[in-house]
């Protein structure tokens, strides 16, 4: 008997890089995800296959240690081994991964991978852990198995999304919240197709240098100070350690003035937060690239987008949009040409809705 499981990918409304910093993040499920099939083992042997990059992997649960840095399947078995290391009972099994995301494009097909095999693996050998602590365990294996030292933004958004809704999460103490999103407007995803080199190490590092303006601040994470504290605090921190800080500042400001703008379905303003983020990934945490400067210029000129901002870690990736109900196809075929026109190659555009998270 075969069993399946699916999680789908996340789009980071606002909020960049805050998860990490006990912050505050808005997101929401994409209507594209991983699903993982498949059915149990005999003897503790393990058999894995993605289907997207027509790889497998065999070997055993009583033998397991991460692959080399980058390998696949590092994703399924450090979930593999974070669900035991929380007491939950595994035997052996196979499972063949499929997607329908763009893989490594800012949407987090890699919480999809390990979501989706956590829930999979509950099928066939059922266990307790309430969801905060599957996300936790995904997380954990994120940071064990593939060496990227990530928030728990991404598992959060793709285990707990509801439909038709955007995803306010605390990272501090992991409250969820569900905001209504009109349907006035919609979310368009446009994925550059870049992928800069070195992605995990200039990720670590921010986060690393985040940690040490917490520090010299004396605060616990930057979830603790604001702007205007950190105006005032600016001689006492080295100028890099401090653009990141007013980065991630602003980000927790902007979230919670937008959860407000939702509420009041003010989504012009909304929008106008998405570019100020953009704007403060530029000039303050250096996480973008001149592919999504130029689609974030280029969708400010388009008629009906309201907002537009990198989604994600960045240095590549994709953008998220803000654009009017009405506009949408425009505003798809215009940012397509324009891209095309000035890289040569033709940029995934999703107009998504909110969809529900995994299962
Ligand atoms: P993102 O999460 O934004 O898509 P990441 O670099 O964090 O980008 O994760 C992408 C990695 O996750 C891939 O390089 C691959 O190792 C793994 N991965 C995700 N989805 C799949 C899949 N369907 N099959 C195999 N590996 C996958
Ligand atoms: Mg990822």
């Amino acid at each position: 008997m075969s069993f399946s499981a699916y999680a789908p990918g996340r789009a980071e409304l606002l909020g960049n890089h805050t998860d990490y910093n006990d912050g505050l993040v808005l997101s929401l499920a994409v209507n594209r995800g991983t699903t993982v099939t498949g059915s149990p083992l005999p003897d503790n042997r393990i058999a894995l296959r993605s289907r997207d990059l027509s790889e497998t992997w065999e070997g055993s649960l009583k033998a397991i240690q991460p692959g080399p840095a980058e390998a696949w399947y590092n994703y399924v078995l450090g979930v593999v081994e974070e669900l035991r290391r929380r007491q939950v009972f595994l035997g052996g099994f196979e499972l063949e991964a499929a997607s329908t995301l763009p893989i490594g494009a800012g949407l987090s097909s890699s919480a999809a991978l390990e979501a989706a095999t956590a829930l999979f693996l509950k099928k066939i050998y059922p266990y307790e852990l309430d969801p905060l602590e599957i996300a936790k365990a995904c997380q954990a294996a994120e940071h064990t198995y593939a060496g990227v030292k990530c928030g728990l933004l991404d598992q959060i958004s793709v285990l707990f999304a509801k439909a038709d809704h955007a995803t306010f999460i605390d990272c501090r103490s992991f409250e969820v919240r569900h905001l209504p999103l009109g349907t006035d407007t919609r979310f368009v995803i446009v994925n550059s197709g870049v992928k800069h080199a070195l992605v995990a190490g200039e990720y670590n590092e921010r986060r690393a240098s985040c940690e040490q303006a917490a520090h010299l601040l004396g605060k616990k994470a930057l979830r603790d100070t604001t702007t205007a504290e950190l105006n005032d605090a600016r001689d006492r921190l080295p100028e890099l350690i401090w653009k990141r800080a007013r980065h991630i500042t602003g980000e927790n400001e902007r979230v919670a003035q937008a959860v407000g703008f939702l509420a009041t379905g003010h989504m012009d303003a909304f929008g106008k937060l998405m570019f100020e983020s953009h704007d403060s990934s530029v000039r303050h945490f250096e996480n973008s690239c001149p592919e999504l400067d130029f689609l974030v210029e280029t969708a400010r000129g388009i008629t009906g987008c309201l907002g537009a901002r990198l989604s994600g870690g960045g240095f590549g990736g994709a953008t998220i949009n803000l654009v009017r109900a009405d506009a949408v196809e425009t505003f798809a075929a215009d940012i397509a040409a324009a891209y095309q026109n000035r890289y040569g190659s033709t940029p995934l555009v999703l107009a998504t809705e909110a969809a529900a998270g995994g299962a």
